[in-house]
């Protein structure tokens, strides 16, 4: 999408900290960092919603997500760490290209970090 800022970032129009990359996926900083380790793993292919996924959306996702798991380490997300997918108005998205926010780094107790 030409307006998106997350398809301008994929295509390298718009710069960001990037700490991972292949066919699917992009793994990097969140701009504005809600806890001490915040990353966002953004599928390439854009779509705001899982009800707007279609099969190969559904299985490049799962691929997005083993792939997560496995480079959590690098991450240095390898005592734990949160995923959150807001979705939609009362989740307050606000960039409408599915993303995944990682969340990590410290113990994540207090509602602040619920994104
Ligand atoms: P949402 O509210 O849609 O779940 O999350 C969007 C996230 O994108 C926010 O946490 C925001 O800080 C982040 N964000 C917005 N613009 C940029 C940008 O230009 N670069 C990066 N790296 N993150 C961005
Ligand atoms: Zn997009």
């Amino acid at each position: 999408m030409d307006d998106c800022i997350f398809c301008k970032i994929i295509r390298g129009e718009i710069p960001s900290e990037k700490h991972y990359e292949d066919d699917l996926m992009i793994v990097i900083d969140d701009i504005s960092p809600k806890a001490e380790k915040h990353y966002l793993a953004i599928p390439k292919k854009h779509y705001k919603l899982f009800s707007q996924m279609t099969e190969k959306d559904a299985d490049d996702l799962g691929h997005c997500l083993r792939k997560i798991g496995e480079i959590a380490p690098s991450l240095g997300l390898n005592n734990g760490f949160r995923c959150i997918v807001n979705q939609g108005d009362d989740a307050e998205q606000t960039v409408f290209h599915l993303h995944m926010h990682l969340l990590g780094g410290q113990k994540l107790s207090t509602p602040d970090y619920r994104i």
